[in-house]
């Protein structure tokens, strides 16, 4: 980026002394030629700027985002549900308005905020899954059903 803007600034440098030179060239076709050369590194050098121009304001977002996204982690604990699958959950006093909830630990750590949405509970199992990583976990105590003879319908999760 910086190797970038300080050749940027040596072509500038270069089309400044070629357009100081234009005036001593008398022969017409060397000095049109000497223009088109002139005006094909200005357009590149306009091109370039731009690049620079659109990544910088890439980057600035970035660095929004990664502000944002300090503050907002701060809300979040390390949570163990059983059998040992580790989650992140709104720490008490910081729901500012949301509902409670749970995000991916996973994704956590990659500065995503992903829900983990509660897919159902069956048996004292809870089904968590997030849609950003593929995360799919039960948590919970395994409850051993009653057996119904009568009960045929359905996977056993409540949706
Ligand atoms: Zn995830």
């Amino acid at each position: 980026m910086f190797a970038e803007a300080m050749a940027g600034l040596g072509t500038f440098k270069t089309m400044l002394d070629m357009a100081k030179g234009l005036k001593d060239i008398n022969d017409a076709a060397v000095r049109n030629t000497a223009v088109i050369e002139l005006t094909e590194k200005i357009i590149a050098a306009q091109a370039a700027q731009a690049a620079l121009i659109a990544r910088v304001g890439e980057l600035e977002k970035e660095l929004v985002r990664f502000e944002n996204w300090e503050t907002e982690k701060q809300r979040y604990q390390l949570e163990e549900l059983p059998p040992g699958i580790l989650v992140r959950s709104l720490k008490p006093g910081m729901e500012n308005g949301e509902i409670p909830h749970k995000i991916c630990a996973n994704c956590y750590e990659k500065g995503i905020r992903s829900y983990l949405h509660n897919r159902g509970q069956s048996h004292g199992l809870t089904h968590w899954k997030c849609h950003t990583c593929g995360f799919d976990e039960k948590t919970g105590k395994f409850i051993k059903p009653v057996v119904n003879r009568g009960n045929r319908g359905g996977s056993g999760w409540m949706a």
